[in-house]
């Protein structure tokens, strides 16, 4: 197996910044994909926000967030030969799980890195079937989407770089390998 290209986001600043940016490109298209059908559905906006809804929506986007590395986590322990523990932790204002070392195959880490997104919005509007402000619940879903920008640049990589077949992920981003 040989390395095809490493991601550092936390010392790239670079890559740091194209991810920035690429996640306001996602804030944007999450909030038209929100807006433009309830438009077509509803014929209006008739969103309730009052400052308690400022409060729900804190609250509820920071306990998804371990939720969201919690999920990483399950995954990269289910694919995992070696059966080591995996780290979490709290690093540059980002909450992480992390598994450096192992190696996984492509398919496997498009499922380690998509689950968090995937579930957690199933999860989101499950709560808005069972009652809570759905409201809320849209724009703490426009977030944790906005969130996943670093998740969906992994993906886009390995779109991009077709020929990748192995990826080990590293406290600092990504290491993509060729077999
Ligand atoms: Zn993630």
């Amino acid at each position: 197996m040989q390395l095809y290209k490493e991601l550092n986001i936390l010392e790239d600043k670079k890559l740091y910044n194209k991810i920035n940016l690429f996640s306001l490109v996602i804030l944007v298209i999450t909030t038209v994909a929100v807006l433009l059908p309830h438009l077509i559905i509803l014929k209006e906006l008739n969103f309730s926000f009052s400052i308690s809804s400022y409060f729900w929506v804190l609250g509820i986007f920071l306990i998804f967030l371990p939720i969201h590395e919690f999920i990483h986590g399950i995954f990269f322990k289910a694919f995992s030969k070696s059966g080591k523990k995996i780290k979490y932790g709290f690093s540059k204002g980002m909450l992480y799980a992390s598994n450096p070392g192992e190696f996984y195959t492509k398919w496997q880490f498009v499922i380690i890195i998509l689950a968090p997104f995937l579930l957690n919005s199933i999860l989101f509007f499950l709560l808005s079937m069972f009652g809570l402000d759905s409201t809320v619940l849209w724009i703490v879903f426009i977030l944790h989407t906005t969130g996943c920008a670093g998740d969906f640049w992994y993906i886009y990589e390995m779109i991009k770089n077709p020929a990748i077949t192995h990826c080990e992920d590293t406290p600092v981003g990504v290491k993509f390998f060729v077999s």
